[in-house]
């Protein structure tokens, strides 16, 4: 068995350097695994290009690890990387991209719910001259009906207040040529908003529609609570606009509540005053405090944002990367071996 002792650069390219590299984000996905690699070889062992699989178990509890470094271990057309505990899927992803060493990336979910059997079209896009093949969801199976909705408001809602366009119902799954996986991982932020930071990177880019199917196996790790703060993280990663409509509503009750206080005094000069009015001033009292609570939120938030920026931790740490050494080409474009792994 070979180990490779962990480090946190890419190894070297050259000569030997593959010419796909596919990256995915592993967290207890035992279940779906084998049918995941039996997949990828399928697609991949035809194409006759040398290729690598980037697994990158993001501290799975479910023995994914061990499965993986077994696979790595078996054939060098897979690479294992074993993050020290689960640091999310963006993480996850960031440690994959920057140990991947392919002239085009494709990053894909475990779960068999980007189709592998896209990969030749996109390599087909890339080869055209595209440095980004952007995957377009075009319907969400077995996705109900509020997340889609919920998606497409908040895809709209992005783009109005971003300065950087992000495509819209388009996830993780896509191609990047070298050029443009070296610029994404030149930035240096904690907060990685993946979708945003794609954006960001630019190049031209060509957008693939698919149909996005079921999960193979296993559920998403995802909650409702979960996919908020996704979004909410993605609003404040990529535009300063809430901070302004905070000073926007602000404004507003402020002239509101000249006008109220204005024609409270007309009120008076014209028709006395009676003491009454209690009800209304506790209205406007908590809506006051409530609007200001709000804008302390909305600040809170950035501030807590530069903070973690400011203390500069590393996205995530490498627990191992195993690689079976000394592959030779035939090795990786014939698929006499390997297969087998899977059927465990
Ligand atoms: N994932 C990860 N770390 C996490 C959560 C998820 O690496 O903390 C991986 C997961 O294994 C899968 C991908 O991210 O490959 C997408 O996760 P999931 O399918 O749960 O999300 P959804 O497809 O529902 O958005
Ligand atoms: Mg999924």
């Amino acid at each position: 068995m070979n180990v490779v002792v962990p480090k946190l650069q890419p190894f070297s390219t050259g000569a030997t350097a593959p010419e796909l590299s596919l990256v995915v984000p592993v967290y207890n996905e035992r279940e779906v695994l084998p049918m995941l690699y039996t997949r990828l070889r399928k697609v991949l062992d035809v194409l006759h290009i040398k290729y690598e699989i980037v697994l990158v178990d993001d501290g799975s509890r479910d023995g994914s690890g061990e499965y993986i470094t077994q696979l790595a271990m078996q054939t060098s057309l897979v690479k294992a990387i074993r993050l020290s505990r689960n640091f999310g899927k963006e993480a996850a992803l960031t440690a994959g991209l920057e140990q991947a060493e392919g002239d085009a990336i494709i990053i894909l979910d475990a779960d068999l719910q980007d189709p592998p059997e896209l990969i030749p079209q996109m390599l087909q896009t890339w080869r055209g001259g595209a440095d980004v093949v952007c995957m377009k969801r075009r319907i969400r199976e077995g996705e109900s009906w509020a997340k889609k909705a919920s998606a497409y408001a908040f895809y709209r809602l992005l783009n109005r207040i971003s300065r950087v366009p992000i495509p819209e119902d388009t996830g993780d799954f896509r191609l990047m040529s070298r050029r443009a996986l070296d610029a994404l991982n030149q930035l240096p932020e904690r907060n990685r908003y993946m979708k945003g930071l794609f954006a960001w990177v630019g190049y031209p880019t060509q957008v693939i529609e698919y149909d996005r199917a079921c999960r193979a196996a296993g559920t998403t790790k995802w909650d409702y609570f979960g996919l908020m703060g996704l979004a909410f993280e993605g609003i404040t990663s990529f535009s300063v606009a809430p901070l302004r409509w905070m000073t926007g509503a602000g404004l507003v009750t402020a002239m509101m509540g000249a006008l109220f206080g204005l024609w409270i005094v007309v009120k008076t000069i014209l028709m006395g005053s009676d003491v009454s009015g209690y009800p209304s001033l506790i209205a406007v009292i908590t809506f006051l405090g409530g609007v200001q609570l709000l804008s302390i939120g909305v600040v809170g938030e950035y501030v807590g944002k530069t903070y973690f920026e400011a203390k500069q931790r590393p996205l995530y740490l490498i627990r191992d990367i195993v690689q079976k050494k000394n592959a030779t080409v035939k090795n990786v474009i014939t698929n006499e071996v390997d297969c087998h792994v899977a059927a465990h």
